[in-house]
């Protein structure tokens, strides 16, 4: 996914990269005990360390 357009809304920095959460980091639905779990996605600012956006990886399994 190219960020490449996105500016820092804290810095103006355009160094914006994406990350992926480690094990720790899911999140799953609320009323679903036994559902898989999907991993997060973080864009942040690489100058400051400003997270401009976050995604859930998996969203079919809400
Ligand atoms: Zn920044």
């Amino acid at each position: 996914m190219e960020y490449e357009d996105t500016k820092c809304p804290k810095c103006g920095g355009t160094n914006i990269v994406e990350g992926k959460s480690n094990s720790y980091m899911k999140i799953q639905p609320l009323n679903k005990l036994y559902s898989s779990q999907s991993d997060i996605y973080v864009q942040f600012c690489k100058d400051c360390g400003h997270v401009i956006n976050m995604r859930v990886g998996n969203p079919d399994i809400f």
